[in-house]
Parts: C-alpha cells; sequence; structure tokens
C-alpha cells in the first residue's frame, strides 16, 4: 500500500522531562528519548515537520537543535535550568505551556499535538483545548500501574499527592485525547480497565528498533574491547537504574547462581553515577544495590557500569551471553528488542509489555518477576543447553525483524492522517 507522503504538515510534540537528545541511561533518559526522537525522524522522512519541545535541563545546551532536515527540538524554560526530579515537574507546566505560546507567537501552528508521558501529556491537551486541534498520546508508563506495583512491593507508600495530582492529570489527558497510542497490548487493557478509556481511542503501536545498529559485533571482539576474559558467562542488564526495573532481583540470583557458574560476571549499566555530573537519583539507586552485593559477597561478580553512550551499547550486547530483564513492572522495553537484535538470548520478567514481546520457551524466557529462584532456574536452563540457547537466539532475530522504526511510523503516520483529514 502506498505511504500517503504529508509535506509542510506540522506537529508540535512535547516530551518535558526526556529531551529527545540527551545522553541516555540515566534517571529521565531512556526509552521514551530514543522513541521520540526516532518517531520525529521517521516522520520527517515521509514529509512531516515535527518540533519536539523539552524543558530546559542543562545551562550549555541550545534552545534549538535540529535532529535532521524537518525535525527540530525547542528548549523551553521550566524553573531553575537542572535537574528537575519528575514529581516537581507538575509546578513548572504552567511556565512551559506559557514559554510554548510565547515561541509560536499564540499562532495556531500546528495540525496535530502529540503529548508524551503525563507532562508532555498535559501540555499538549492545552494546546489542544486552545488550537482545537487533535491531541495524540503515548504515555510510556501509567500512574495507576506504578502506584499499585509500589503499594503491593514496597509496602509503604509515600508518594500519595505526586499520584492523587498524576491521576487527575492523565483522566483529564484521556478525556479530551483523540487518540491514545499504548506500546503494548497490555497498556491499551489497563487503559481501558482501570481507566475506563473508550476502547476506540486506543491503539497500539510497539516500539522500535534500529535493526542495523545491533548485532554485527563478534562476541570475542566484543570481549576484547571491554577488557572481558572469553572464559566468563556475562549477564548483562540495560536500562536505567529505577527501583522498579527489578535489579535488585538479579543481583539475589546472582547470588544463588555463584556456585552453579564459576565464571559468572554481571554488567549492570545505566546511571548517571561517576564523573562530575552525577544524578542524585541515580546515585542513590546506585548506593543501594551496590550495599545489597557487597553484603552478598558479590564485589567480583557484580560490575556497575554507569551509563553507556547508546553508540557504544553493541559492543556490550554482543559480549554478552544472556540479557536480563528483570523488572517488576515495564510498559513495553526497548532493550528487549535491541538484545533480541543482537542475538542474545533474553530471560525477562512475565511482566507488561515483556510478556507480550516475549513468546516464553520460543523468543526468550518469562520468569515470576521478583522471584530470584526462578531467574536462576531460566539463567541455568540458557547455560546448560546449547540448544535452547540457538533455538531462543533464532526464533527472537526473526521476530525482531518486524519490529523496525520504519514499520512503527508507518502506523502512527495513518494514525496522524486520519486525524487531520
Ligand atoms: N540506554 C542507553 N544507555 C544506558 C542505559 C540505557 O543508551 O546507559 C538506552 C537503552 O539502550 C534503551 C533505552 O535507554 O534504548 C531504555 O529504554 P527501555 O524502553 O528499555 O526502558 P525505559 O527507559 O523506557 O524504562
Amino acid at each position: 500500500m502506498p505511504i500517503n507522503l504529508q509535506v509542510n504538515r506540522r506537529v508540535a510534540m512535547f516530551s518535558i522531562h526526556s529531551d529527545p537528545l540527551a545522553c541516555l541511561g540515566s534517571q529521565q533518559a531512556g526509552g521514551q528519548n530514543i522513541y521520540v526522537r526516532s518517531l520525529a525522524k521517521e516522520l520527517g522522512k515521509l514529509g512531516w515537520k515535527v518540533d519536539i519541545f523539552t524543558r530546559w535541563d542543562t545551562p550549555h545546551k541550545k534552545q534549538i537543535a535540529h535532529i535532521d532536515k524537518n525535525c527540530r527540538v525547542i528548549r523551553l524554560k521550566g524553573g531553575e535550568i537542572g535537574y528537575l526530579p519528575r514529581e516537581k515537574l507538575i509546578e513548572i507546566l504552567p511556565e512551559i505551556y506559557q514559554g510554548f505560546l510565547k515561541f509560536i507567537n499564540y499562532k495556531n501552528f500546528y495540525d496535530l499535538f502529540h503529548g508524551h508521558y503525563w507532562d508532555g501529556g498535559w501540555v499538549a491537551k492545552e494546546a489542544q483545548l486552545q488550537f482545537k486541534k487533535p491531541l495524540i498520546v503515548n504515555f510510556h508508563s501509567l500512574g495507576m500501574i506504578k502506584q499499585e506495583t509500589k503499594k503491593r512491593l514496597l509496602k509503604k507508600q509515600n508518594e500519595y499527592e505526586y499520584f492523587v495530582k498524576r491521576l487527575n492529570i492523565e483522566n483529564e489527558i484521556i478525556k479530551n485525547s483523540s487518540v491514545i497510542i499504548s506500546l503494548a497490548e497490555s497498556e491499551k487493557e489497563d487503559l481501558i480497565k482501570l481507566y475506563g478509556c473508550n476502547p476506540e481511542k486506543c491503539a497500539v503501536v510497539p516500539g522500535g528498533v534500529d535493526l542495523k545498529q545491533w548485532g554485527e559485533i563478534e562476541k570475542s571482539k566484543a570481549r576484547e574491547l571491554i577488557k572481558m576474559n572469553n572464559k566468563n558467562f556475562v549477564l548483562l542488564y540495560v536500562g536505567r537504574l529505577e527501583w522498579r526495573k527489578g535489579i535488585g532481583t538479579l543481583i539475589a540470583a546472582t547470588s544463588l547462581l555463584k556456585k552453579e557458574i564459576l565464571k559468572l560476571k554481571v554488567l549492570i549499566i545505566g546511571g548517571q553515577i561517576f564523573g562530575k555530573e552525577k544524578n542524585p537519583d541515580d546515585v542513590k539507586e546506585y548506593e543501594r544495590l551496590k550495599s545489597t552485593a557487597k553484603k552478598e559477597e558479590l564485589d567480583d561478580i557484580v560490575r556497575f557500569v554507569g551509563r553507556v553512550q547508546h553508540s557504544r551499547l553493541p559492543i556490550f550486547y554482543s559480549a554478552a551471553d544472556i540479557f536480563v530483564i528483570p523488572s517488576y513492572y515495564e510498559p513495553f522495553g526497548l532493550v528487549t528488542l535491541e538484545a533480541m537484535a543482537s542475538k542474545v538470548p533474553v530471560v525477562a520478567s512475565n511482566v507488561g509489555g515483556l510478556a507480550k514481546i516475549i513468546e516464553n520457551g520460543k523468543t526468550g524466557l518469562l520468569f515470576e518477576p521478583r522471584n530470584p529462584v526462578a531467574l536462576k532456574e531460566k539463567i541455568l536452563s540458557i547455560y546448560n543447553s546449547k540448544d535452547l540457547k540457538e533455538n531462543l537466539i533464532s526464533a527472537a532475530y526473526k521476530k525482531v525483524q518486524g519490529y523496525s522504526w520504519g514499520n512503527m511510523v508507518i502506523k502512527v503516520n495513518e494514525i496522524y492522517n486520519k486525524l487531520i483529514c
């Protein structure tokens, strides 16, 4: 089917806490950043003019940066320029919106408003109410699920006020949106069941991966580049350092595995935890995890690498024997696709988007979240069976070919076109 190209159609995206050009792997820079950047780039190729508005979070950044010919990132002031935890974002959103209005000179300039997360969704909703153009939203994560997960697993909940405000905002966004794009069917189900969202507003468009970027480096070469002995058995985690990512489960499983796999090494990538510009929340989570690893006498096995530039990550994936994603809650998990494209077998917790991407026993193995014994067993089954390992790798590699950013944008382009005609 021919793709409907758009020339001179404008979309304003709002990705407030996550600048699409930020270095990934810190509190506020992960999947959403890469998703927004890739989506905008691909839409640009189809002729859309895309402006992404984000919060100005670092003094040395320019106000306007070009991703390419058709896509710009525009930074708007919201509070002091510097790091702001997500809970504090609510207060600065009106200032961001005013900055947006000034930037466009109060003109009705865009054909569509596309918000990301509840913060970007709020700003996009304000624009939609003022300029009467369609509103599209990607939540990337839902407040209700996050709150419920924390309540259930942490047993203490000291963010009550934050969640009340966030849920109100999410409900307002849902009410005013034309289409809500979820990356996985599980989020769509949650929107309908928990938020009472009209199913007709819900679309599912899975995230993507740049298939050319991964799986090109030979394992022994990759090991040499990261100074890892070929004899080691390497488990890899890549992602932000956040409690819900379940890195604690991986450390507990490592403790159970150390007698079974003698040359075990665990690489934990993510977190702005080294160098001059550390992120305070990343450092807090790092200290917590490091002390757990120390208590379990895993200092020689578990290595916290800190954040790694996305372009350097293929080396780490290629060097790994198993990729582990042990989240307690995961709306999608782009890292899963990156591992599949890198020909590394995946062991993932059986939650949210992970359970939709991974077919247990075929394209990876799923384990019960927060259960280190279950995780250990899945890792051992791959460690002990070359056949299983190879079968998982080849089925996953085949499956991931359907997840290019190009495929993803065809569907988003269709959604946009329906809304503007
Ligand atoms: N990432 C990175 N460097 C790091 C840690 C993570 O480039 O040090 C990237 C990772 O490769 C992936 C994204 O950040 O593309 C994380 O996305 P995912 O959907 O897995 O998690 P989220 O951040 O949305 O929770």
